[in-house]
């Protein structure tokens, strides 16, 4: 009999892990706490097809996701496009593409736009240095371009998503971002005409395909662990029960991780490591009239509620919208600050006044709008984190742990997380496969 996985999550991480787990030929459970899977990336039904609760795109360079794509048979059908990013500052749109772009960009001085260039090439210069962790991304950048080209374009940036807690961010997350995001030629992003809905689907068939038992609307409360392996105390559909498995990953983020385990001997730097999350509030607009060009715009001292824009349909074929433009409105604030707690026709109602305001045609040609938020989106990095990432082997052959906190210093994303997927994986294989009670099938 082969050994018995449960894996906590159907996120893009425990996607990938039931999905390499079954593979290999272990027999697999997935929990899942909602009612559907796909985590961050997931969908809401919409008309005919689904549409993403928060925007999602891919990167030509998603070295560990893109694999996936094709193993699940849909790399044939992504879309790839040039997409561009406008920056507006007091409501006036600058592209911001090239190094024309910047040079003619007018709110700063000229020496201020050369310095911000410069900055540029020193990052990708500087690229992963390990020295980066130590200093804050804001003494970095102010460093390099001077207080005032802080001040108007890369604290608005950089609030952009993280809020106010932009402060803390070290230096190498940010260099990371700017190596992945602005790598050189014209930037690139790719969909699928199904949209995120399409590969969680193709997870789902394949997982079933290999036998995996997919436990949805079912909460994993508690991991304890006795001599003959590790048991799950789950809440789902048919109440509280408990479930014994040869051993586990766990995906969920690490404040769950810490209460789920903490009869456990888990190492103390993991027990007692503090990290919290910044949240996510995101208006849904469809509009009969498209916005700007851009696929990403920032807007900084324009009155607005919101951070920015992300115009789906400047990626995304509009025949997958019914002819509708699909725009992001996003605001990225802590799940216990006054915005994330505002009644959702509140915060509706304010990001209308931000289109009715910025772009008043599109504005006035609202046919729909969605709101959905998340409280656990962007881990709050802070300087020195290297050193405490946490490990993925927690306890060897039994209990392991794949998270977004521990994808640092890449952004999070999809790739991030099945990077983080392969990176754990040797490990456990070998771990796991030393342990009596059978092997893989
Ligand atoms: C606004 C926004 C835009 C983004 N844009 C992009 C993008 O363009 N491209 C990109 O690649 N990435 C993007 N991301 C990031 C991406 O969504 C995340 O990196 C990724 O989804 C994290 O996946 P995960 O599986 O680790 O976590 P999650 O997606 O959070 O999934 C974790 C899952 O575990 C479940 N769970 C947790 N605890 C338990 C438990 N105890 N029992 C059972 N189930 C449990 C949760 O319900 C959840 O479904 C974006 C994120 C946001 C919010």
């Amino acid at each position: 009999m082969s050994k018995h996985a449960a894996v906590i999550g159907g996120g893009i991480t425990g996607l990938a892990s039931a999905l390499s787990l079954s593979g290999r030929g272990y027999r697999v459970t997935l929990f899942e706490a909602d009612a559907d899977l796909g985590g961050l990336g997931t969908t809401f039904p919409w008309r005919d097809t689904h549409l993403e609760k928060f925007y999602h795109c891919f990167l030509p360079d998603d070295f560990s996701l893109l694999p996936r794509v094709k193993e699940l048979g849909l790399d044939g059908q992504m879309l790839w496009r040039e997409t561009k990013m406008g920056f507006m500052y007091q409501k006036r749109i600058w592209p911001m593409n090239t190094p024309g772009d910047l040079l003619s960009f007018g709110p700063l001085n000229w020496i201020e736009r050369v310095r911000m260039g410069l900055m540029g090439v020193r990052a990708r210069f500087h690229g992963l240095a390990p020295e980066l962790d130590d200093i804050t991304a804001e003494k970095y950048v102010r460093k390099m371009v001077g207080d005032r080209a802080f001040e108007v374009m890369w604290k608005p940036l950089l609030s952009a998503k993280i809020g106010d807690h932009y402060s803390t961010l070290p230096a190498l997350w940010l260099s990371s971002r700017m190596n992945r995001e602005k790598s050189s030629g014209p930037e690139r992003k790719g969909c699928l005409p199904g949209g995120y809905r399409a590969l969680i689907d193709a997870f789902a068939a394949t997982l079933a395909q290999r036998g995996v038992t997919l436990r949805l609307r079912t909460r994993v409360n508690e991991i304890g662990q006795d001599a003959n392996g590790m048991t799950l105390n789950v809440e789902g559909p048919e109440g509280a029960s408990s479930a014994r498995f040869d051993f586990v990953v766990s995906t969920s983020p690490v404040g769950h991780f810490q209460k789920m385990t903490k009869g456990l001997p888990i190492p103390s730097s993991l027990a007692n490591l503090k990290l919290d999350y910044q949240g996510v509030v995101s208006g849904i607009f469809l509009t009969r009239a498209p916005l700007t060009e851009y696929y990403w715009m920032p807007w900084v001292d324009s009155g607005a509620t919101s951070q920015g824009v992300i115009e789906m349909s400047n990626l995304v074929p509009l025949g997958r919208s019914h002819g509708l433009y699909v725009n992001y409105l996003v605001n990225y604030t802590h799940r216990d600050s006054a915005l994330y707690k505002l009644p959702d026709a509140d915060m509706l109602a304010r990001y209308r006044a931000d289109l009715a305001s910025l772009f008043p045609a599109a504005g006035a040609s609202i046919e729909e709008e969605h709101l959905f938020r998340a409280p656990y989106v962007e881990p709050i990095w802070t300087t020195g984190y290297s050193r405490t990432v946490p490990p993925n082997s927690v306890i060897p052959g039994r209990l392991y742990l794949a998270c977004t906190a521990q994808v640092y210093p890449r952004v999070n994303s999809w790739n991030s997380c099945c990077s983080v997927v392969d990176q754990m994986l040797p490990k456990l294989f070998e771990e796991v496969d030393a342990l009596p009670g059978g092997g893989q099938s």
